[in-house]
């Protein structure tokens, strides 16, 4: 069965049609600058239809389409069928999420028209974080403010934490229901969740993708009273979201969101450089101790993403003097390059450390073809 994956952005669509069974892609290609001045397409309904002609005969070969969709508030739970309704619905969660869902629903819309004869997924960034409890999704904040403007937490990256928990459970060969796991999504946009028998029970990341960890660009966790401090010093909300997403985290500490970047400054004895990756690994073990506790025990720390995957470094700065609680990296295991499901402590630890590559298109199409099948 063959599953075509879309993952539509404002003005981008990032696509891979993949074979389910051997989970071989079989072609992937990405559209960019939609909408803009020699760009791919003059939007996304005309991006989509140039997709289509790339995909060629293969087109005929769809089974499902799956959509990357970033916020499904506290509706979707789970994969979804897509129809009017569901459509409608995705709308309605606009305000939560203003750049991103516009963006996703334009991708829906026009992949519908595009292929209007095969089944369509909605597979939802915040779907497995749904079964967090109340304690862990309540703001203690006036419940009625919160109640209007439905403000919680969601949680993000979850298609990621959910595809990372279930490989893990699969390489400690013992099933996903008897683990305690602390999965560190570490990318250009980073978040960490506790799983607890294959349920998220709580995740860094909050109403939007703005909190937790120290990101690229975002600032993560800050008092919210400095928002209120800066407001009332002049700058606009405009002025506050471009400062907190856009100019924040390791490009406002250091000038680039690129941990590569950052590593090399720091290796030359830049000191806000080394502040940077003390502030960054400060704000993991932060969580990870937070974790541990709420979890109540822990059989393993699982690292994915960019910087997760690809760099032992910063994976040994993250777990540094974390030995009393019973984890500790191999260097050796840590520095053999590998691009496999793989672990890097030693064989008697206490707690398992693995680096478990993510594919979020690999589980969109598993996600789809599930709820199709
Ligand atoms: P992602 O969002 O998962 O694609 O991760 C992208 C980020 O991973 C980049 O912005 C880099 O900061 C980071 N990254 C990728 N490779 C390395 C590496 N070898 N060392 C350090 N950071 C890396």
């Amino acid at each position: 069965m063959r599953v075509f994956v879309v993952n539509s952005g404002s003005s981008s669509i990032k696509y891979q049609l993949v074979d389910v069974e051997t989970e071989h892609v079989v072609l992937s290609g990405l559209l960019e600058r939609i909408g803009h001045d020699g760009g791919d397409a003059v939007d996304h309904e005309a991006g989509m239809r140039l997709v289509l002609e790339r995909l060629g005969s293969h087109a005929a070969s769809i089974a499902a389409v799956g959509h990357r969709v970033v916020h499904g508030g506290s509706r979707f739970t789970a994969p979804t069928r897509i129809d009017d309704e569901v459509e409608q619905a995705i709308a309605a969660l606009v305000p939560l999420a203003p750049l991103h869902n516009p963006a996703n629903l334009a991708g829906i819309r026009a992949a519908r028209l595009a292929l209007p004869d095969v089944p369509h997924v909605a597979v939802f960034d915040t779907a497995f974080h749904q079964s967090m409890p109340p304690a862990a999704y309540t703001y203690a904040i006036d419940r009625g403010v919160a109640a209007e403007h439905g403000i919680r937490r969601y949680g993000f990256h979850g298609t990621s934490h959910q595809f990372v928990a279930e490989r893990a459970a699969a390489l400690l060969d013992r099933p996903l229901e008897t683990l305690k796991l602390i999965v560190l999504h570490l990318g250009n946009g980073s978040s960490v969740t506790a799983v607890d028998a294959g349920r998220s029970i709580d995740t860094s990341m909050g109403l939007t993708p703005l909190a937790g960890l120290v990101m690229g660009t975002r600032s993560g966790d800050v008092d919210p009273g400095v928002l209120l401090h800066l407001l009332r010093s002049g700058l606009s909300g405009t002025e506050l979201d471009s400062v907190l997403n856009a100019s924040s985290g390791m490009v406002g500490l250091t000038g680039s969101a690129d941990m590569r970047d950052v590593e090399a400054a720091f290796e030359a004895g830049d000191a806000d450089a080394a502040l940077a990756l003390d502030v960054w690994a400060h704000r993991i073990r932060h969580y990870v101790g937070a974790y541990l506790a709420q979890l109540g025990g822990l059989d393993a720390v699982v690292f994915t993403a960019g910087i997760g995957e690809n760099s032992s470094s910063l994976r040994a700065r993250a777990l540094d003097g974390l030995g009393h609680l019973g984890l500790e990296i191999d260097a050796d295991r840590n520095a053999a390059r590998s691009r496999d499901a793989r672990v890097i402590s030693a064989d008697d630890a206490p707690i398992a450390v693995l680096v478990v590559p993510t594919d979020e298109e690999l589980a969109i199409a598993h996600a789809a073809s599930r709820l199709v099948h």
